[in-house]
């Protein structure tokens, strides 16, 4: 606590600046009151001189400090919500992220199988391709041998009638 050197000060209560030795300064306005206009006596006047860690407020700083007080245990409490809700929000957001890159692999997995589809399709109708080509052998060959069959009936038929007619009358 402070201790009032100079008297150009008025007390901020009697607005005098004599009256009585003993000033205290509050310690949010920097007022100076007569310790006697705050009703602190001599010997409570000596306790707060000597303690360096009393604090002491005129009486309108003290009712907004007790105002100011609950606020600040208010905003502390909010302080530690949110700072759940961060936490909440960043668990999340490792859980999303982690979704994300099994998606990504299911995603990949995926591609390979159409690219292992498309690859089988692709083998698929080559062996059609061929398949096809055989066919188109075994139409070409097949027509050569009705051709030939169909010769070699025609041969048979081109014999000159008299011979064919000789050999029925000889197995005859
Ligand atoms: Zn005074
Ligand atoms: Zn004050």
């Amino acid at each position: 606590m402070a201790k009032k050197m100079e008297t150009k000060d008025k007390c901020n209560l009697c607005n005098k600046i004599t009256g009585c030795d003993n000033w205290l300064s509050c310690e949010i306005c920097d007022g100076w009151f007569h310790a006697s206009c705050v009703k602190v006596n001599d010997e409570a006047y000596k306790v707060l001189q000597e303690l360096e860690t009393c604090h002491w407020f005129c009486q309108s700083c003290n009712v907004k400090m007790g105002k100011v007080i609950p606020n600040i245990v208010k905003l502390s409490e909010r302080v530690t919500e949110i700072d759940g809700r961060t936490e909440k929000l960043e668990k999340e957001l490792k859980v999303l992220s982690g979704c994300n890159t099994k998606l990504e692999a299911k995603q990949e997995a995926y591609e390979q199988d159409m690219k292992a589809v498309h690859a089988k399709v692709e083998a698929m109708s080559k062996e059609m391709d061929n398949i096809n080509a055989k066919f188109g052998e075994l139409d070409v060959s097949l027509q050569k041998t009705v051709e030939k069959q169909k010769n070699k009936l025609q041969g048979h038929h081109e014999r000159p009638n008299g011979a064919r007619n000789d050999e029925c009358l000889r197995n005859r």
